[in-house]
């Protein structure tokens, strides 16, 4: 029993041993024809995620899990999709993110990058053809790795670290006993379980991607973390608007984002991040900005990109605004303060 997100994949083969390179990886691509420095640069993208997941890892056992006598077993999941699932119960949890996750992230990431205002890589924003997106062709025009930049590099690690951290958190909010607990879920709950994954998320993330050791991941104030938090969320939340269609499980990349977002402000305000707020509005403003700021450059790329019918219209984002309100924030609170008190993972 597993809660998944994304692509459900038609593989059901074993998951890996170690992180995927080399054969592992074009055994699951043979349709993206990868070889020499397209091959390099996904064996980079998995061998740095690898990396960092294991740091991940090991701040959430010594903090977290070690003193519950609670295990988060991590494997990859040789599938091309973009998927990540957690199965588990009673304080033993296993997550599996897939290959496709990784590299479907550095693509739309490289094609992303490429097409914002002076882009340094501009030269790879015209890699497409045939009416293929960035995330069924995976890019195709690289010719040298480095080539598609720390930018590019690094936005799709930080979606990668969110899913992941989405994972963990279905986890140990206790999101997975509630699941086999209770197998006939209303949409209502699912989505509330997502969001409440998604909040938790951006808290991880607020607390714990600025310590990653490698120092081309240190962002060089808080500023600048604060916009990875808010690109790779609103990234991330495309991305999986586009592969799982039209999904009632989430809410739109935009409101997602806030959710994300959230989380990030709660770890911020504890860790004396941001500013003390006199009101709630006025944390509300102060936010709304940093979201404004910080995504106008990767929504215009949006627009120019491969993957722009997945930019959402207005209506459509008020709409969904107002049911988070309405319905999701309820439900989210009565599953909180109900049935997740027990099977969650207490301070
Ligand atoms: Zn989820």
């Amino acid at each position: 029993m597993y809660l998944t997100d994304g692509e459900i994949s038609d593989s059901l083969a074993a998951p890996l041993n170690g992180y995927p390179q080399g054969e592992d990886i074009k055994l699951h691509f043979t349709t993206q024809g990868f070889s020499g420095a397209r091959l390099q640069l996904a064996e980079i993208m998995l061998r740095e995620l690898d990396q960092e997941l294991e740091f991940l890892d090991g701040g959430l056992y010594d903090n977290r899990l070690k003193n519950k006598n609670w295990i988060i077993e991590r494997q990859y999941h040789p599938s091309c999709n973009f998927l990540a699932r957690v199965g588990g119960k009673a304080g033993r949890y296993h997550i599996e993110l897939s290959i496709g996750a990784a590299l479907i992230a550095l693509s739309a990431s490289v094609e992303l990058c490429s097409l914002q205002e002076n882009s340094p890589t501009s030269e790879l924003a015209t890699q497409y053809s045939n009416g293929a997106t960035s995330i069924e062709s995976l890019f195709p025009g690289v010719t040298e790795p480095a080539q598609v930049g720390e930018e590019a590099l690094g936005l799709a690690l930080d979606v990668c670290l969110l899913l992941y951290l989405h994972e963990v958190a279905h986890a140990i909010l206790g999101h997975c006993d509630y699941n086999s607990y209770n197998r006939s879920a209303s949409s209502d709950e699912i989505r509330a379980l997502e969001f409440d994954a998604d909040f938790n998320a951006g808290a991880m993330f607020g607390l714990w991607v600025q310590t990653l050791p490698a120092d081309y991941r240190k962002s060089k104030d808080f500023e600048g973390f604060l916009k990875r938090l808010v690109r790779a969320s609103f990234l991330f939340s495309t991305i999986l608007k586009a592969v799982s269609g039209r999904s009632a499980n989430y809410h739109l990349p935009t409101n997602r984002m806030i959710a994300f977002l959230s989380g990030g402000a709660f770890a911020f305000d504890r860790t004396d991040k941001t500013p003390k707020f006199e009101s709630d509005d006025e944390g509300d403003s102060y936010w709304s900005e940093k979201v404004s700021i910080h995504t106008e450059s990767i929504k215009a790329a949006l627009e120019r990109s491969t993957l722009k019918e997945f930019l959402a219209n207005e209506r459509d984002v008020e709409n969904d605004f107002h049911e988070i309100f309405n319905v999701t924030h309820g439900v989210r609170d009565s599953l909180k303060d109900g049935p997740l008190m027990k099977f969650r993972l207490n301070e």
